[in-house]
């Protein structure tokens, strides 16, 4: 589903009105009720992302990267549908140079705004109707810069190239709707240099090699949100097997040791991911897996969808570290199948991932989740929201580990059997899907049949501590 940016469509028809046709742009299709869609999907905690009057199905990108000029090729070929009347679109595209954009088989006039690639079809498409738009790209890929979180975007590395972040990073390799409340499938065709890893969400495909290049292909068949892509290519010691019927794909960057902590980590990738479905219901992909980079640029870890990729900190000194592991799996019910409607609900993820971290923790014979849950209590600060925390908290404790808390109350209050069947529904019920926080709370009273939202709003927004439950 795609948000509407209804102040914009209104701004874009005053225009047209007004008479100032060459100026707005306008196209003679406005006047018939056809309109440009959004720029802007009007999320605040990512101003600019997202468009509207489109829905996208699929991605199928095809493209090439040589490591030695950090120069990216690309073709888009993207099919979606009209939600509107649809005189004109836009495209989150960051940087990179575009070639030539058609729709359908005609060549459509675009032209570039900030982060944005506008589209102005020959003939406007009608709502409901598919179409595909193919645009032909190439540039040197630049990055994000995320603050705190360190960089996102596609980052050069020393063998390669790592694409990843969040809240958003794909625009910086392909043309997208670059917003989690528009989720589509993707296929993927990588060139690189002979010798190198090309890796990315999904299931592997044939890999085939021509005049020295290799092309790894991906599938992702699960709807996915753009933030959760990713492209991965360098020198990776690569493990391709197969985890109750699927593919298991991980890798490790070759600097890192054969058989250290990170590599021992990821080999529980299979075990945790298992736990995890034990508790949160069916592993909700058709591949698993898991890639650890060795760029210290990266100083997260993030649940790219079926196959999470790791900073190195994590495994610092060689640690091996299946906490974290046990985190961005979780994220594969929460987050990756089940994904925000908007930034402001971000909780739903990190308090569900970390509240998975004191599952692991006490299933791996550590301590339990009641004992973290109380250290945790006595340690919070109730004034800071875990529902719209603010963009500049939107990493914060507040989202992470008083959101975990919530979780643990919600399960003390109705018991482990509702509580775990409050689980299996939500991910059962919205997989592959969107979801806010009042449609848990709606789910988990229609559940437990019984009121629970005076409970959410204690737990996640109270400016106090809340009574144990
Ligand atoms: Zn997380």
């Amino acid at each position: 589903m795609v948000l509407t940016g209804r102040r914009l469509r209104v701004a874009a028809a005053l225009t047209c009105v007004l008479g100032l046709v060459a100026a707005a742009g306008c196209t003679g299709d406005e006047r018939d009720g056809f309109r440009p869609g959004a720029a802007d999907v009007g999320d605040p905690y990512v101003p600019g992302r997202g468009n509207g009057g489109y829905d996208v199905a699929h991605y199928g990108l095809d493209v090439r990267y040589d490591p030695s000029t950090d120069r990216l090729t690309g073709k888009a070929v993207i099919t979606a549908t009209a939600t509107q009347d649809l005189s004109r679109f836009n495209l989150d595209l960051a940087g990179l140079e575009v070639g030539a954009v058609s729709v359908g088989d005609a060549a459509a006039e675009y032209r570039r705004g900030d982060g944005e690639l506008v589209v102005t079809p020959r003939d406007g498409v009608p709502r409901g109707r598919q179409f595909t738009v193919t645009v032909d790209y190439a540039g040197v890929p630049t990055a994000v810069d995320d603050g705190a979180l360190g960089s996102g975007g596609f980052l050069h590395t020393s063998d390669g190239a790592v694409a990843l972040g969040q809240p958003h990073s794909a625009a910086t390799w392909f043309p997208v709707n670059d917003h989690p409340s528009d989720k589509a499938t993707y296929e993927l065709a990588v060139t690189v240099p002979d010798g190198l890893a090309a890796l990315s969400n999904g299931v592997p495909l044939p890999r085939s090699s021509a005049d020295g290049w290799t092309t790894w292909r991906w599938s992702e068949r699960t709807p996915m949100a753009s933030y959760l892509s990713t492209l991965v290519i360098g020198d990776y010691r690569v493990v391709t097997g197969t985890h109750a019927g699927r593919p298991m794909v991980t890798a490790v960057a070759a600097s890192l040791p054969a058989t250290g902590g990170a590599a021992t980590s990821l080999a529980r990738t299979g075990a945790i991911a298992d736990f995890l479905a034990s508790r949160f219901g069916p592993y909700p992909f058709d591949s698993y897996g898991g890639i650890v980079i060795a760029d210290d640029r990266v100083g997260y870890a993030l649940e790219t969808q079926s196959r999470p990729v790791y900073g190195p900190a994590f495994f610092a000194d060689d640690r091996p570290n299946p906490i974290v592991v046990a985190h961005e799996l979780a994220h594969q019910w929460f987050g990756d199948s089940v994904s925000l409607t908007r930034w402001g609900d971000i909780w739903l993820n990190e308090g569900f991932a970390s509240y998975a971290e004191w599952l692991w923790e006490e299933h791996d014979g550590g301590r339990t989740a009641q004992r973290n849950f109380e250290m945790q209590y006595a340690a919070t600060d109730w004034r800071q929201p875990s529902v719209e925390p603010g963009r500049e908290q939107m990493f914060g404790t507040a989202v992470y580990k008083r959101g975990a808390l919530a979780v643990h109350a919600l399960r003390r209050t109705v018991g482990d059997d509702l509580f775990f069947r409050i689980l299996r529904t939500w991910t059962a019920e919205r997989a592959g899907g969107n979801a806010t926080t009042a449609d848990l709370v709606s789910l988990a009273e229609r559940v437990a049949q019984r009121q629970l939202r005076p409970l959410f709003d204690a737990w996640l927004v109270g400016g106090s501590a809340p009574t144990l439950p």
